[in-house]
């Protein structure tokens, strides 16, 4: 079924090598929009369980959102179809009723950003920026001992003007 939304095109369902539990055990993820009751709520509990262990839950999420044609009922990344209905509601407020372009745009973006990386290789300085232990051994020969103590600090806060990941996820959603 083709969506009302063109952009929903460029959001597909994600490739996996593995069967997801929604395919193997396509019954737990089954959920009309009215249905309630202890029973329901338990199945769902299961379902969300099986959805918070996917690889390919936030992709499986944005596919959900951007096709409300092909899910209108049942659970999708966790979610009910009421609590993707609430979801695309902040989605307009937040971004406007073309908020599907938009998020299409940024993944288009986020993939060519990783496919060039395949192809370009990392510079040294990039090379030591995804080492950094081996920056602090090499600038002090404490080094260990100084990861160590860094670790019992715990993260350090994010730079101002510096958003973390949990906040642009919580902007994207
Ligand atoms: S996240 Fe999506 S693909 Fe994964 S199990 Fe849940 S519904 Fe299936």
């Amino acid at each position: 079924m083709s969506s009302a939304n063109p952009s929903a095109a460029d959001i597909p369902f994600p490739r996996i090598h593995k069967p997801t539990s929604c395919r193997t055990n396509p019954e737990l993820f089954v959920h009309e929009y009215e249905e309630r009751g202890y029973q329901v709520a338990q199945r769902i509990a299961a379902a969300q369980a099986q959805c918070a262990v996917c690889p390919i839950a936030p992709q499986c999420l944005k596919w959900a959102l951007a096709h409300p044609e092909e899910t209108p009922t049942g659970i999708w990344a966790g979610t009910t179809a009421r609590q993707r209905t609430v979801l695309r509601s902040r989605l307009i407020a937040r971004l406007g009723p073309d908020w599907i372009t938009i998020v299409a745009t940024v993944d288009r973006a986020r993939r060519e950003r990783v496919l060039a990386a395949r192809h370009q290789p990392p510079t040294v300085s990039q090379a030591r920026l995804a080492h950094p232990d081996r920056e602090y051994k090499r600038r002090d020969n404490r080094g260990p001992r100084r990861l160590l103590a860094a670790h019992a600090r715990g993260p350090e806060p994010p730079a101002p003007g510096v958003r973390s990941r949990a906040a642009v996820a919580e902007e994207v959603y």
